[in-house]
């Protein structure tokens, strides 16, 4: 029997162990922390052999296989070792797509997959098809492989997932915009990078669609070096497209060979520049589908925003709070203050993982009162600000939420929009998110 390891067990990890056990592999777990009971459960529950808090290379390197979690890097020592034995080192995406024949909708970008990756799943689900999930969130491909049959698949890919994949290929990939995030991984170089995002287009033949942000500096110039036979759609915010999607005249219009859909975006859910990009490209996936445009107009509007993105959930004497927690990174931010009509109390700060905040002056100078900075280190944030705008240091959450609302003024908006990972002071982005409405309710 041939040895398949899987390296991580998270839920990645645990969908890739079980799906390989169904297909005859034997099968073994390294993780070199501690695994979560609910994995572990699930682990003994198959029979599935593991172990925790170590790697054990003599087990490892006897793989014919090795299936990856995308929080290890590939130039991790094990890893090294595993492909100077020449054993493939894949992702679990990689691997679970060998055994279904299912459509797979891919999305990529450094900037609203999830956000595009629910819609879409939303819009599939809606009209009536038999469509599932994965990703960041819910259950992992692989376990839906394993136990599920559906007919279509909205996968969200990071560019981790996509480092590892070969011979993967999405019949319709997603590309939504290139920015700087993640350098830590790739060198720090941006090219790095962008090469893992276009593995999305990787195998893709002329039946095939590939859907992408017209307007994108980086994803625009790669494309004029690349060939490709598959099918192009853009989607552009600004100029009217042979093939894909535009907006004009408050209206979103998609145009593919053989279909063609207007809908006005009047009553969308999700607001701001970003989502109507995040929405032209989930509509261009949906009619390629084809799914009839009243039935993806209809998904559009019912969609619920989601938690921590762009998020507002509470108004206080006249002033808005929004909760933008997930904006962890420059270009996120940047379109959120281009959202938000009314003057901003904003808060930056935390991790900076080496962010050029250059790209804010414009909007902060136009709609920004004060900054507020929250973090352990805020020095990056006065190095950036201090010459044009009040950056008013806190370093817990309850103080910089009383600071903001004594500086708002009714008709403002307190806008919690970081730019920076919340490692420093929260456990995760959805902590810092929580603590925020925490106070703010407690105000
Ligand atoms: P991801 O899964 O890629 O991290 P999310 O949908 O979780 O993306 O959104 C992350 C952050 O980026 C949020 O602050 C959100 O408001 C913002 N955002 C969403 N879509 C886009 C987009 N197309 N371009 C830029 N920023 C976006």
């Amino acid at each position: 029997m041939d040895k398949i390891v899987i390296l991580g067990a998270g839920e990645s990890g645990i969908g890739a162990a079980i799906l390989a056990q169904k297909k005859g592999f034997e099968v073994f777990v390294s993780d070199f922390g501690t695994i979560k009971p609910n994995y572990i459960e699930q682990l003994e529950k198959n029979n599935i052999p593991y172990e925790q808090c170590k790697h054990s290379e003599d087990i490892i390197l006897k793989a014919k296989e090795v299936i990856k979690s995308p929080g290890i890097r590939n130039d991790s020592p094990l890893i090294k070792k595993i492909e100077a034995n020449n054993i493939p080192v894949i992702s679990e995406i990689e691997f679970a797509s060998r055994y279904t024949n299912a459509t797979k909708i891919c999305i990529t970008g450094s900037n609203g997959k999830t956000t595009t990756t629910e819609l879409i799943y939303k819009t599939f689900k809606d009209a009536g098809l038999n469509v599932g999930m994965a990703g960041n969130v819910g259950k992992s491909f692989a376990l839906q492989v394993a136990e599920c049959n559906f007919d279509y698949y909205v996968i969200e890919l990071s560019s981790f997932q996509l480092d590892n994949m070969y011979k993967f290929k999405a019949e319709i990939a997603i590309l939504l915009n290139i920015t700087p995030d993640h350098l830590d991984r790739y060198d720090y170089k941006m090219q790095n990078y962008t090469d893992s995002k276009f593995r999305i287009t990787q195998n893709q033949t002329k039946d095939d669609w590939f859907i992408y942000f017209a307007e994108d500096p980086i994803t625009s110039q790669e494309i004029k070096k690349r060939k490709f036979i598959q099918k192009l759609a853009p989607f552009s915010l600004k100029e009217e497209q042979v093939l894909g999607s535009y907006l004009k005249d408050g209206n979103m219009i998609i145009k593919l060979e053989n279909n063609e859909a207007i809908m006005s975006t009047e009553n969308f859910s999700l607001e701001g520049q970003h989502n109507m990009c995040n929405s032209m490209a989930a509509g261009i996936a949906a009619l390629a589908c084809n799914i009839r445009s009243k039935s993806i107009r209809q998904s559009f509007e019912t969609f619920t925003a989601l938690e921590h993105r762009l998020e507002h959930f509470l108004t206080i004497r006249g002033v808005k709070f929004v909760n933008d927690s997930k904006a962890t990174n420059v270009n996120s931010v940047w379109y959120a203050l281009e959202s938000i009509k009314t003057k901003v109390i904003l808060i930056l700060g935390g991790i900076d993982k080496g962010n050029d905040y250059s790209e804010l002056y414009d909007l902060v100078k136009q709609k920004v009162k004060t900054i507020v900075a929250l973090g352990v280190n805020n020095k990056p944030i006065h190095d950036a600000f201090d010459s044009m705008i009040d950056v008013i240091d806190t370093n817990n959450m309850e103080n910089c939420v009383k600071t903001c609302f004594y500086l708002a003024d009714k008709g403002d908006t307190v806008l919690l929009s970081p730019a920076c990972a919340s490692f420093d002071l929260f456990t995760c982005y959805e902590d810092r998110g929580e603590k925020f409405k925490e106070a703010v309710r407690n105000l």
